[in-house]
């Protein structure tokens, strides 16, 4: 098995419980979650990646606008299986081309898209210990 994670971010904190029947009943165990409001600062360092490009700033004054719910993810292939879940980065475009992913239904608009997946293994280690320090990833 191999562990992601998954972020419900502020948009989307109302519909956290349904998100995460839905991630239960996709065959994922939690088996970490953690509900945390980011200090800009924090923000910025999560998206340290982005630091530079156009969007930043807003995404940063987004991320850190309300709390979130962090959460680890294992099933086996979590990371793609989770991305393909949440669907394309942009809501209007997953709407357009993947209706029934969690970002068409539950996405406000380009930036709010209501979810994150770690994009690969080597930022899911990284993101894991973001949010929880002490944990072991595997
Ligand atoms: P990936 O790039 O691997 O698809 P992702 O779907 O999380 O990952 P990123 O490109 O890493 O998207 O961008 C991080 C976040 O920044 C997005 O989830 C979105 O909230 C915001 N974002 C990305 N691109 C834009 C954009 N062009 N305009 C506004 N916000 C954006």
């Amino acid at each position: 098995v191999e562990q992601t994670l998954a972020l419900i971010k502020p948009d989307c904190i109302h519909n956290s419980e349904e998100i995460e029947d839905i991630i239960l009943r996709s065959g994922f165990a939690i088996i970490k979650k953690r509900r945390v409001h980011l200090t800009p600062e924090q923000a910025s360092d999560f998206y340290a990646e982005h630091y530079g490009k156009l969007f930043f700033p807003s995404l940063v004054a987004y991320m850190s606008s309300g709390p979130i719910i962090a959460m680890a993810l294992s099933r086996d292939r979590a990371i793609s299986y989770w991305r393909e879940l949440i669907g394309p980065t942009n809501t209007y475009k997953a709407r357009n081309t993947h209706p029934d992913s969690l970002r068409a239904i539950y996405g406000t608009d380009d930036q709010r898209n209501a979810l994150h997946g770690s994009d690969s293994f080597s930022s899911s280690q990284r993101e894991i210990r973001f949010f929880f320090p002490d944990s072991i990833v595997e």
